[in-house]
């Protein structure tokens, strides 16, 4: 390691303690059989050829918490085409980074080879002029690998054989501290990928866990940073942070943090006034009961909650301000809406079913001529009305037009 290198290695970490500790089972208690059998036999043929391999990542943190993970990730040191030459029917996909998917029926299994962060060869990650991180595609060793995750709870390796695992940074002891701490410096790592700011707003809702005054001081004051994340990444952020059961506290949370201050403005704005915050919370807290239940979680129906305050306000405010009838209007605020919504690419399907909800908002009003029935058979009637409901329970519906539609769709079920 050169002069030069092995300063800024030790800048990078000097108050993070940094080494490899194995931890037994007696201590963690992971049983092996807790993963599917086709992951177990994933990393027993990697094995088996003298290859490292581990589960990484939220599957493990969220174990720790005695959650059930969503979806299982795998590293090894083995390249992607020494991976593929291991299992037949596997894919090598990604373009900047190479990852290979193994197929078992319909279900796939990704496993990625260790990565660091792209070095320059002066002994500098190379970034943007501002410090983002341009490269993130280099094999790497299981010491580089942990060192690029964002933070310690996200960074403990499992080996399901010896039923160990591995842990740099103390990462086990954070969780049962509860404690959310940064790999490396914080600013730095923000500045390399802002959304790392957003993840650890995510992860701390949906497990609870406190993010102390320091760090919460560096989330705020380099918040401006996130204006530089792809809008279809935020899209992906934000239906892992309002599908995951905890979009009451997410939002509550982004908000508090000023980011949405930044990514929706007018929703900012108006959460200041406690009676919206509050409707907000009741709106989205259908979508958590539902997780709860284990009930699929539609994201334009959480989005068109979400967003639902906003719109009838802009709705309202138009409606004094030109003579309009009421379903033109929301037709225009709709439409207004998404043409200056770029922060977040909503894709165009979810838009196109936002927006029917919103519309058939007003469409529910009317309970007179032929228009209910044709309402009432069309494709997206069922998740307007669910969404009619919910705003029932927060008591915007008029109770006879409410009781006119109960009973209708009473009579077609
Ligand atoms: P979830 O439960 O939502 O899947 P997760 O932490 O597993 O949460 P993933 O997006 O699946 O999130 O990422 C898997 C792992 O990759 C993380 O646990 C973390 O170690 C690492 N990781 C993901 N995103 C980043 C990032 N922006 N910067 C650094 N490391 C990251
Ligand atoms: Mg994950």
């Amino acid at each position: 390691m050169n002069l030069k290198f092995s300063n800024l290695f030790n800048n990078f970490f000097s108050k993070q303690k940094f080494f490899r500790k194995e931890i037994q089972f007696s201590e963690h208690n992971i049983e092996a059989n807790y993963f599917h059998k086709n992951v177990l036999e994933i990393i027993k043929k990697l094995q088996n050829r003298n290859f490292d391999a581990y589960i990484v990542g939220g599957a493990i943190r969220d174990i720790c918490f005695d959650l059930k993970p969503k979806d299982v990730d795998i590293v090894t040191n083995a390249t992607p085409y020494e991976i593929k030459k291991i299992f037949r029917g596997s894919r090598i996909i990604g373009k900047r980074f190479k990852l290979v998917h193994i197929g078992y029926g319909r279900n796939i299994i990704e496993v990625s080879t260790f990565r660091k962060n792209a070095i320059m060869q002066n002994g500098f990650i190379k970034k943007d002029e501002k410090g983002k991180l341009l490269r993130d595609n280099l094999f790497g060793s299981e010491k580089d690998d942990i060192q690029r995750r964002d933070i310690t709870i996200n960074s403990l390796l499992y080996d399901p054989n010896k039923r160990i695992i591995i842990d740099y940074f103390d990462g086990f002891k954070d969780i049962k501290n509860k404690k959310i701490k940064v790999i490396g410096d914080p600013k730095k790592r923000f500045i390399e990928d802002p959304m790392r700011i957003i993840r650890i707003i995510r992860i701390s809702s949906k497990l609870n866990l406190q993010i102390d005054e320091k760090l919460s001081r560096i989330m705020v004051t380099n918040i401006d940073l996130i204006r530089d994340i792809p809008s279809s990444r935020l899209f992906d952020e934000f239906c892992k942070m309002f599908t995951n059961g905890h979009a009451t506290s997410c939002i509550v949370m982004l908000y508090n943090f000023n980011v949405l201050k930044i990514l929706a403005p007018g929703l900012s704005d108006l959460m200041r006034n406690e009676k919206n915050l509050d409707k907000i919370r009741k709106l989205l807290k259908a979508s958590d009961q539902r997780f709860e239940k284990k009930l699929t979680i539609s994201i334009s129906f959480v989005l068109s909650s979400l967003f639902w305050v906003l719109i009838k306000d802009e709705h309202k405010a138009l409606l004094k301000k030109n003579k309009l009838s009421k379903i033109r209007s929301i037709f225009i605020v709709v439409d207004n809406f998404f043409s200056n919504f770029k922060q977040i690419n909503i894709p165009k399907r979810i838009q196109y079913e936002m927006k029917t909800i919103w519309v058939n908002q007003i469409r529910l009003e009317n309970t007179r001529g032929k228009k209910p029935i044709k309402l009432l058979n069309s494709d997206m009637f069922k998740i307007s009305y669910d969404f009619f409901l919910l705003r029932n329970q927060i008591n915007e519906i008029n109770n006879d037009i409410f009781l006119w539609w109960s009973d209708l769709y009473k009579k077609k079920s």
